[in-house]
């Protein structure tokens, strides 16, 4: 490896988790907050309620709606959008911006509208050193057994998850590389190891040569 790319493979990485709905992206943060305290985790603003053991200021911030359109308003947020056609989520842009420059990878963990437009802020800015990761269920029957063996949803919301994750799914050639979640703990190791060391362009990391997807 020659100077340059020794000093762009230090870089502190900006990497945006998405996938489809139930798949465990919220889980494999979970760990990464856990296993990898280096690791910066945004915390996303929400106006939708706390679920039970939930947190303000861990999981996330739940603000109001009338904050929410301050923080957009004062261009606050990095990205937006509004999510199952409930609430509106957005990630707040300076800590995002400070861990950067402190040297610490960064990690969204976003829907895939808010991945899309952090591709076009990142773009227009000329940032290159960001990957994008497709978060990825062992297999379509998973997905739907972890969405409804969620149970936190209504039988209504939980038919516009499954449509919404249909949708989702077809996104994946958009993403730089997949990880499939089998395991929790091993998703979010093989999650940092990709933040920190990088890994060529387009490669797949844990999906095998098994025919399960
Ligand atoms: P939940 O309400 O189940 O925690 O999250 C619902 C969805 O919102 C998940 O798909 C999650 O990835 C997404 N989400 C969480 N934070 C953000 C954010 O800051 N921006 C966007 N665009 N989506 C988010």
């Amino acid at each position: 490896m020659d100077a340059v790319a020794e000093d762009a493979a230090r870089r502190p990485r900006l990497t945006v988790l998405a996938g489809p709905t139930a798949v465990g992206k919220g889980t494999v943060s979970a760990a990464v907050r856990e296993d990898h305290p280096e690791v910066f985790l945004s915390v996303s603003a929400t106006t939708r309620p706390p679920r039970p053991g939930e947190q303000d200021g861990v999981q996330y911030l739940f603000v109001s709606d009338e904050e929410f359109d301050r923080m957009i308003a004062e261009d606050e947020l990095l990205e937006w959008a509004t999510v199952h056609q409930v609430a509106r989520y957005g990630t707040p842009r300076r800590p995002v911006e400070e861990a950067l420059a402190a040297g610490r990878p960064a990690l969204l963990e976003i829907d895939l509208q808010g991945a899309r437009q952090v591709r076009e802020t990142l773009r227009a800015i000329g940032w290159a050193d960001a990957v994008f990761v497709f978060l990825a269920p062992p297999s379509w029957e998973e997905l739907v057994r972890r969405l409804v063996g969620r149970g936190t949803e209504t039988e209504a919301e939980r038919e516009r998850r499954l449509e919404t994750a249909r949708v989702e799914l077809a996104a994946e050639p958009e993403f730089d590389v997949t990880i499939v979640n089998r395991e929790v703990h091993q998703a979010a190791d093989e999650l940092v190891t990709l933040m920190t060391l990088g890994t060529p362009s387009g490669r797949s990391l844990g999906r095998g040569d098994t025919d399960d997807q």
